[in-house]
């Protein structure tokens, strides 16, 4: 057994790092305050690689892997979660879905432009009345004389309504399978299609710099040729997505819960009570090498997670433990960091108040923390 990172997974490791410090977190409490959209970073890490990790290079990807991917997660993260969430959707939702399904005509034609970042795509499963039953989409698209007709609606979905977006890869109810179960299709939207309608980002909780939005479809036509791969597969093509994305989610949670620990730690040194500073009081200390422990053995878990998709072996058990306890983690990091700060952590001038509505998404989004104990459940054999 080798825990060591090799020199690429360690140089892009230090890259991550110095950007996030250096460029991403000055900036964080402004995205956060103002919610906007970063461009000209997204653009930067677009630039520097960081938006197609994991795609070969004859696709305009960095050739990296899914470790090192995930591993650039964590450290976007902690510097701020709301770019490293546009940069997890593009990824795992938006582009991956291409990389893994797409004809070799989608490949080359949606592929390069966002390994390169130069354009975002997005995922849209999730609707109004299907969330975690996401295997019953109310979206129905109809083929008539070449054309989909698409009708229905999307809810939360990530990175559609930015000036980069370049379109939306949606699941659709598209016929009846010989079971009598629905048949379910993916669907690539390009931006600009005639009755795709993207609404106004909602007003979020945290990562607020990121784009949040719902979409509509009313009769809205695409060629017959925008099925993802096949017709019927968009069922297993999501679980699949979904497991990546997990592994990646939790490599988000562990950033952010690093950032925790990295804020109490320094904060716990310096602020001084009782004449002495608050990290000599043996229940401060409790509390901080938890967190440590605990962020130690997350990184570990999705670590191996990642470790066990790149050798081709199954990982969605896997996946579903490393994103249900990173995101869990995060959230009592987040706790624990705002105690330690006491009444300063309650105000907005210090990042752990951020954090802390930051780290409720990861336990939501690409499967709630129930839907990830009733997947190990189901590997259990229950
Ligand atoms: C910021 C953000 C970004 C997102 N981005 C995207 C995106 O890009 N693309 C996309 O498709 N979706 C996206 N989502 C949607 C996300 O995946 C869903 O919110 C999530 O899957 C839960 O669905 P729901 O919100 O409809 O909750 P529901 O499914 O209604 O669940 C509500 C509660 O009931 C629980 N519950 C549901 N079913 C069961 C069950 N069988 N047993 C026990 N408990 C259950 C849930 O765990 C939860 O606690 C995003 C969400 C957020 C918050």
């Amino acid at each position: 057994m080798d825990f060591s990172l090799n020199e690429e997974q360690l140089a892009i490791r230090n890259t991550c790092r110095e950007f996030a410090e250096q460029e991403i977190k000055p900036r964080a409490e402004e995205m956060d305050r103002t919610g906007e959209f970063p461009y000209d970073l997204i653009r930067k890490m677009g630039e520097l690689g960081l938006l197609g990790l994991p795609f070969p290079e004859e696709y305009g990807g960095a050739g990296a892997d899914f470790l090192s991917y995930c591993i650039a997660v964590e450290e976007i993260a902690r510097g701020d979660a709301a770019v490293a969430i546009t940069m997890e959707a593009h990824t795992s939702l938006g582009a991956m879905p291409f990389y893994l399904f797409g004809t070799k005509e989608q490949k080359e034609r949606y592929l390069p432009p966002l390994a390169r970042g130069q354009q975002l795509w997005a995922f849209g499963m999730t609707e109004p009345d299907a969330g975690s039953d996401a295997g019953s989409p109310r979206t129905r698209a109809v083929l008539r004389d070449g054309y989909w007709h698409i009708n229905g609606a999307k809810a939360f979905i990530t990175n559609a309504g930015t000036q980069m977006s370049g379109g939306v890869t949606i699941t659709a109810v598209t016929g009846t399978r010989p079971d009598g179960r629905s048949e379910i299709t993916n669907l690539i939207v390009p931006r600009g299609t005639p009755g795709y309608i993207i609404g106004n980002p909602y007003r979020k909780m945290g990562w607020r710099a990121s784009d949040t939005r719902p979409l509509t479809f009313e009769d809205c036509q695409v060629p017959e040729e925008n099925v993802l791969g096949q017709r019927g597969e968009g069922f297993k093509q999501f679980m699949q997505i979904l497991d990546g994305g997990r592994v990646a989610i939790a490599a988000l949670s562990v950033g952010l819960a690093q950032a925790c620990l990295d804020e109490a730690l320094n904060y716990a040194k310096q602020r001084r009570q009782f004449g002495q500073p608050l990290s000599k009081f043996q229940a401060i200390q409790m509390k901080l090498a938890d967190m440590a422990m605990e962020i130690e053995l997350a990184r570990l878990m999705y670590y191996k997670a990642a470790w066990l998709q790149m050798q081709g072996k199954p990982y969605s058990a896997e996946a579903s433990m490393a994103k249900l306890f990173a995101s869990e983690t995060a959230k009592r990091a987040a706790d624990q960091a705002v105690q330690i700060h006491g009444g300063y952590g309650f105000m907005d001038e210090f990042p752990v108040s951020r954090y802390w509505r930051n780290v409720k998404a990861s336990e939501i989004g690409e499967g709630t923390s129930e839907v990830q104990r009733l997947i190990i459940a189901k590997h259990l054999g229950c």
